[in-house]
């Protein structure tokens, strides 16, 4: 019987918020798995069954069906002691899955939200596109995916917020610097950020 919960640390942010960067580049500070659900999909054949449905969702920016996500996570989590979760909760109906799934493998989240305004992450998502070519990364695809983020993703980080459970990250920093402060507030070093502190600008997503 293990005596502590193994902890996950679980991003959430805005689409070109910078959860891949910063996911990847700390699941190698800290020697976890970056597990990232956008990235187990895309890995899909696009001519599979599956794939052909999965694909025809993203490529229009919507969201696949909680069950599929939570049957793809539910694998990886069964085998694995602690990872930095990239994609999933991702809406109000998959927390109580992520909830029981932790219940049972005796495990917990340690939710972080990368803040950046959305005219920043929408430029750094039409960057990505020129240089990485993602299907769902044109200038019609973005705006349908940030309205999915309010429809669907803002009332989970609402619900976070109100539970005192979802962790403040300013991500218009030089990546190091947010990684080191994460570094910190992972190992319970650094006092967790509760409000926004962000300037003016901010628009508050
Ligand atoms: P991402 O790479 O995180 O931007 O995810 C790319 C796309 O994968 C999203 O726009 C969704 O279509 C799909 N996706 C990833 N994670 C989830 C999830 N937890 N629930 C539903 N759809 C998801």
């Amino acid at each position: 019987m293990k005596n502590q919960l193994s902890l996950d640390v679980v991003i959430l942010g805005l689409p070109g918020s910078g959860k891949g960067t910063i996911g990847s580049l700390f699941a190698h500070e800290i020697k976890r798995d970056h597990l990232s659900t956008g990235d187990m999909l895309r890995a899909l054949d696009r001519e599979s069954e599956l794939g052909r449905k999965v694909f025809a969702l993203i490529d229009k920016g919507n969201f696949v069906p909680d069950k599929l996500i939570a049957e793809m996570v539910k694998e990886v989590l069964k085998e694995k002691e602690s990872v930095v979760l990239d994609g999933f909760p991702r809406t109000l109906s998959q927390l109580p899955i992520y909830d029981e799934l932790c219940q049972k493998l005796g495990r917990q989240g340690l939710f972080i939200k990368l803040e950046v305004p959305s005219d920043i992450a929408r430029t750094r998502l039409l960057a990505r596109a020129v240089k990485e070519g993602r299907t769902d990364d044109s200038a019609e695809v973005i705006q349908k995916r940030m309205e999915v983020f309010q429809e669907l993703t803002a009332p989970l980080i609402a619900r976070l917020k109100k539970q005192k459970r979802l962790v403040l990250l300013d991500n218009t920093r030089p990546p190091v610097e947010v990684v080191s402060e994460l570094n910190l507030i992972y190992k319970g070093e650094l006092e967790r950020r509760w409000e926004h502190n962000l300037g003016t600008g901010y628009d508050g997503i």
